[in-house]
């Protein structure tokens, strides 16, 4: 593995992880993800120009859930460019992923593209003037460009099992069609929100996808600086719901999760790090992970708001 320093932090997370008998309860509100073992525990960091370093169960292929709204987001900003906003806002929600709670009282108009409601709004504007298939190949061409692996694909079986279960979102949509702003039928809608929330990558696959958010010499360039610096800005506020604070406090971080256990966390102009485990915390985000992302912080001192491990 080489001298890489970076590499001994990484294995000693992922041997405290292992240890660790604390690791959350797997979302068993999708019936195909209720039975992943939860004593999986996955990191790695990309960095441009560097040989990504992982630890754990890296190659594990896992759910990226919500980690696939930010995805979504770059194409819909690529897309509609500033016109996106009037859809969709930019502020925290303080409510969990999948509340109903402000969709009422804000008149359809969903607080920001990471919870439920916004990013439905997203992939419905992804796929306005087109059919889900080409909206899928469009978001499955840009991760496949950003992450430099053709084999990333969509778990079908997940997708099914969600859409058999996801009442709710269907709720969320009917709601935001009832106020025009669904501009497809929603089952098309939750037909490409579902399947790209079934996109499976490895914790290796995810790491190098972010690479794209690093800025800086030498990161993929897929989209501008500027919106590099806006679609991070949105990963600190909102990227983690009712839990974004709380993140930014223990992490000082941009970051994503979903309910697969994954969080996708970016060093801007250093690095990109994935981390995976299972197990969740009240907010819906991953345990472990999170503790790892804090220790990784700590260890590093890393943190846009300064150093100080
Ligand atoms: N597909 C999941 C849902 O819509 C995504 C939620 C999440 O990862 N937080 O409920």
């Amino acid at each position: 593995m080489g001298s890489d320093p970076l590499q001994g932090i990484l294995d000693q997370i992922a041997a405290e992880a292992r240890e660790n008998p604390e690791r959350g309860g797997v979302a068993d509100y999708i019936p195909e993800l209720a039975c992943i073992d939860p004593d999986q525990f996955a990191i790695a960091i990309a960095r441009p120009g560097q040989r990504t370093l992982t630890a754990g169960d890296a190659d594990v292929p896992f759910s990226i859930q919500s980690v696939s709204k930010l995805f979504m987001l770059a194409l819909a900003l690529g897309k509609l460019g500033d016109r996106l906003w009037s859809r969709v806002g930019r502020e925290p929600s303080g409510h969990s992923f999948d509340s109903m709670l402000l969709l009422e009282l804000e008149k359809g108009r969903p607080r920001n593209p990471f919870i439920n409601a916004g990013a439905i709004v997203t992939a419905d504007a992804v796929l306005d003037g087109s059919t889900p298939r080409e909206a899928l190949g469009a978001l499955l061409r840009f991760v496949r460009a950003a992450a430099g692996d053709d084999a990333i694909h969509i778990n079908d079986r997940v997708a099914a099992s969600e859409t058999a279960t996801g009442h709710r979102n269907f709720a969320l949509a009917h709601y935001l069609r009832s106020h025009g702003n669904l501009r497809n039928p929603p089952e098309l809608t939750l037909g490409t929100y579902f399947h790209q929330c079934a996109i499976e990558m490895s914790c290796t696959q995810l790491a190098n996808a972010g690479r794209f958010l690093i800025g800086g010499a030498g990161a993929p360039r897929l989209v501008s600086a500027r919106r590099i610096r806006r679609i991070n800005a949105l990963m600190m506020t909102c990227g983690h719901y009712d839990g974004s604070g709380d993140y930014a406090y223990r992490v000082g971080l941009p970051g994503k999760s979903g309910v697969g256990g994954g969080i996708l966390s970016i060093v801007p102009g250093v690095a990109s790090v994935a981390v995976w485990s299972p197990g969740l915390n009240r907010y819906g985000n991953s345990k472990l992970g999170t503790e790892a992302m804090e220790t990784l912080a700590t260890r590093t001192g890393w943190s846009v708001f300064g150093p100080g491990a």
